[in-house]
């Protein structure tokens, strides 16, 4: 199984092969083709299994897909939320170099850095938002985030973002988001609030499980 049989583009392969990415991981191999079809998933997955390439992959190759090689602003079309700077700047970083070929912009924000530098970046315009709850709230609040273009939401380890006592920030973020959306939900382990929370966000999920 290679990237191209999975139906990436050519521009996306380009990148993956200077990342020396040659075969799909199997978390890859199960998402890719659903996200691309415009399906809600529910990853079980934990990180280090090439998670982040598996949602990260096809967001860009739809968003890129629409932007074509017309004049399309560059707005929010997918925001990536996730609980901790680290992974942020990690998911921030796999971004940038598998789109590297494509005109998409992405950006990163979180809490305990400078919130002027990231204004910046979001006034220049953005397509794929990654960001942990604290500081979008706050830039929300700011009136700086516009989320009413979202079309590919992912919530990144929901079970931690549980943990670390943001799922009551997570559901507010959900409330200024479109309703109509994909969405990609990934959690290693189901504990009831989750399950809830599945429930009432993904429509008729593709089940991934590693
Ligand atoms: P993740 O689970 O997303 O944190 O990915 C774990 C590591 O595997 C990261 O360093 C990725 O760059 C790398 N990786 C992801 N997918 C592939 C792939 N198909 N081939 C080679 N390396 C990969």
């Amino acid at each position: 199984m290679t990237f191209t049989d999975l139906g990436m583009i050519p521009s996306i392969i380009k990148a993956l092969e200077e990342e020396n990415y040659s075969t799909p991981t199997p978390i890859q191999e199960q998402a890719i083709p659903s996200v691309l079809a415009g399906r809600d998933l529910l990853g079980c997955a934990q990180t280090g299994t090439g998670k982040t390439a598996a949602f990260a992959l096809p967001i860009i190759q739809r968003l890129s897909e629409q932007q074509g090689a017309g004049n399309v602003p560059h707005r929010i079309r997918s925001l990536i939320l996730t609980p901790t700077r680290e992974l942020a700047l990690q998911i921030h970083e796999n971004i940038e170099a598998y789109a590297r070929y494509t005109r998409l912009r992405c950006c990163a924000i979180f809490g305990g850095v400078s919130q002027k530098v990231q204004e910046r970046s979001l006034q220049q315009g953005v397509d794929i938002l990654v960001a942990t709850p604290g500081r979008l709230i706050d830039l929300m609040n700011q009136k700086c985030i516009d989320l009413q273009h979202v079309q590919i939401f992912v919530l990144d380890e929901a079970d931690r973002m549980l943990d670390m006592g943001f799922i009551h920030d997570v559901k507010k973020i959900i409330a200024k988001i479109p309703l109509k959306k994909q969405t990609l939900l990934f959690s290693a382990t189901m504990p009831p609030e989750i399950s809830k929370m599945v429930k009432s966000l993904l429509v008729d999920p593709v089940k991934v499980e590693i």
